[in-house]
């Protein structure tokens, strides 16, 4: 299989602005942003998207979760921000490697009227 743009980068064969990184996963700054703060939290785990995660990876997708929520408290957008988890090409998936969007700074409520 070849590698994602995702793999490409953990492993450094691509070039990407790093806030974050563990034996876990990695946090980039998205090279498309559309927001004014625009993180991608990825695993180095290649899951293909959500619905292909198994019991296996509960604590991994924790994890995941609570790294967005510390990367908020570093970029101190923590009182203000969407996650976004993309899944299939029909949901708009690009790059199929899971990630996580971490979005402040734009008003996303459009998207999701009371
Ligand atoms: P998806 O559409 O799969 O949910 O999200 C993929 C995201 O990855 C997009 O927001 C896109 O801008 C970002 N992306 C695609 N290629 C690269 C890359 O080479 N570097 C970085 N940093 N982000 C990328």
């Amino acid at each position: 299989m070849a590698k994602t743009v995702f793999e490409k980068i953990i492993d450094r064969e691509l070039p990407s602005k790093i806030l974050f990184e563990d034996e876990k996963c990695i946090v980039i700054e998205d090279i498309a942003p559309k927001a004014p703060v625009h993180v991608l939290v990825i695993p180095k785990k290649p899951i293909k998207m959500l619905s292909k995660a198994t019991a296996d990876d509960q604590e991994l997708l924790g994890h995941l979760m609570m790294i967005a929520k510390q990367i908020s408290e570093k970029l101190n957008v923590q009182d203000a921000f969407n996650i976004v988890i993309n899944n299939g090409a029909e949901a708009g998936q690009t790059v199929f490697h899971l990630h996580i969007h971490l979005l402040a700074g734009r008003d996303f409520s459009d998207l999701f009227p009371t």
